[in-house]
């Protein structure tokens, strides 16, 4: 006969790794050990742009993203880097700048010591590090640049951008395998050694192993979930994560949503970067938004209060509830930069906002505070629960805005007076 037991809560298990440190001035961003998963982001600015990218650059760190990747590709870029950092730290930003470097980065790094020092981490690609012989020659040039200047690297591998002689060399192999494998498993092999033998080589040239991260990066779901699931069993070293190429808009979102949950959930990703292509006219930091969305979702971090709303149906004919839910959400997005030190805890806030009296009272009872609106049909009157009670009804033209005012004042009294014991 079934026997009931409890049944175990589900939560993101985190595996133990090495610890980076990325670091400018006295920031110090922590990637991997006990350290939260990191939201970091990259900017699509002409990184020569210096004050467009100084500013493209403070957004995306405004938005949460504590650590932002520029392109450097030409001496311009190069020389343009120390230059937004100057502009960054006149502006008070001081988020870490990683420099991205493909086929040229052992020339950008050594004819360019500026950059090298100002940057604060460098993402090198394996595959495009260089061909045949000068293909370790210039992989050591680039971290004889980060033990000179005492950085951290990604290693970041990319499976449109693969090592190609390692891959033959793979498939090689593989032919002579009594039964060879699929494409996709040898694929996979080759992503994970590129990564795993250009981190040993890094060692072997004097790199700290914990200052290395890894990424093996691919735009399908259920390859990258098999790709990090191996690599994470292989290593220890922290983990970069980030479904590569993800898309637009909803696609993309999703993606990396479905992809990143699953790894999360199993405790693999220290870092996480949500590769989203804008849609005409969206802002970058819609990128940042996401990969914070995904943490909290998960309950790995908070970062501004949740509202809970119900979908609507045929019991909400007016769009009331709608503009509603929209008003409370842009309201405490736009609050949090202030309450974020003012009220220490309220990013763990819990705010319903339900549509009608099925589910409404109910689920507005299990959140910190919530509000029912009266469905069609139903007496024009929307009670407030606060801690679980019921506390007012409000009814008229004025639900919305005297619903902010209690939000406002329930932060204020418990948020507050958290932050007055604390003190
Ligand atoms: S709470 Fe009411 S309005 Fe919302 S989805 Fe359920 S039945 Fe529909």
């Amino acid at each position: 006969m079934f026997k009931a037991t409890p049944i175990a809560e589900a939560n993101a298990q985190g595996k133990i790794t090495r610890q980076a440190q990325v670091v400018w001035g006295s920031r110090i961003v922590t990637v991997g050990g006990d350290a939260p998963v990191r939201i970091q982001s990259m900017t699509n600015t002409d990184t020569v742009d210096v004050i467009g990218t100084a500013i493209q650059v403070k957004e995306l760190a405004l938005a949460g993203s504590e650590m932002v990747r520029l392109t450097v590709n030409t001496p311009e870029a190069a020389q343009a880097v120390p230059h937004i950092r100057e502009q960054l730290d006149r502006m008070g930003i001081d988020v870490p700048l990683i420099g991205d470097f493909h086929y040229n980065g052992h020339r950008l790094l050594t004819e360019y010591p500026e950059c090298a020092q100002t940057l604060s981490k460098y993402r090198i690609n394996p595959g495009n590090v260089g061909k045949g012989d000068k293909r370790d020659k210039q992989f050591a040039q680039m971290i004889e640049a980060a033990v000179r200047w005492d950085k951290a690297i990604r290693i970041g591998v990319n499976w449109g951008s693969l090592d190609q002689a390692l891959l033959a060399d793979l498939m090689d192999q593989n032919s002579r395998r009594e039964t060879p494998w699929g494409a996709k498993p040898v694929m996979y092999e080759a992503l994970i050694t590129s990564a795993l033998d250009s981190a040993q080589q890094a060692v072997e040239l004097g790199l700290n192993p914990n200052q290395i991260i890894l990424s093996c990066k691919v735009s399908g779901v259920q390859d990258l979930i098999s790709v990090y699931r191996e690599l994470s069993k292989r290593c220890d070293y922290a983990l970069h994560l980030g479904l590569t190429e993800a898309g637009m808009g909803t696609k993309g979102v999703v993606g990396s949503a479905a992809a990143l949950s699953v790894l999360l959930q199993e405790g693999i990703g220290n870092t996480i970067r949500v590769s989203l292509t804008p849609q005409p006219g969206e802002s970058r930091t819609q990128e940042v938004v996401i990969a914070a969305e995904i943490l909290q979702a998960l309950e790995l971090r908070s970062f501004v209060p949740s509202v809970t709303a119900c979908p609507g149906c045929g019991r909400t004919t007016s769009t009331t509830f709608q503009e509603l839910t929209q008003r409370i959400e842009e309201f405490l997005r736009a609050q949090m930069p202030h309450w974020r030190s003012k009220y220490p805890g309220v990013e763990k806030m819990k705010v319903a906002v339900m549509g009608c009296i099925v589910n409404g009272p109910g689920e507005s009872k299990h959140a910190d505070i919530g509000i029912s609106l009266p469905g069609t049909g139903e007496a024009p009157a929307a009670p407030v629960f606060i801690d679980g009670e019921k506390r007012m009804t409000l009814r008229g033209e004025g639900i919305a805005e005297e619903f902010q005012v209690i939000v406002e004042d329930y932060v204020e009294k418990r948020f507050g007076m958290q932050a007055a014991v604390k003190a």
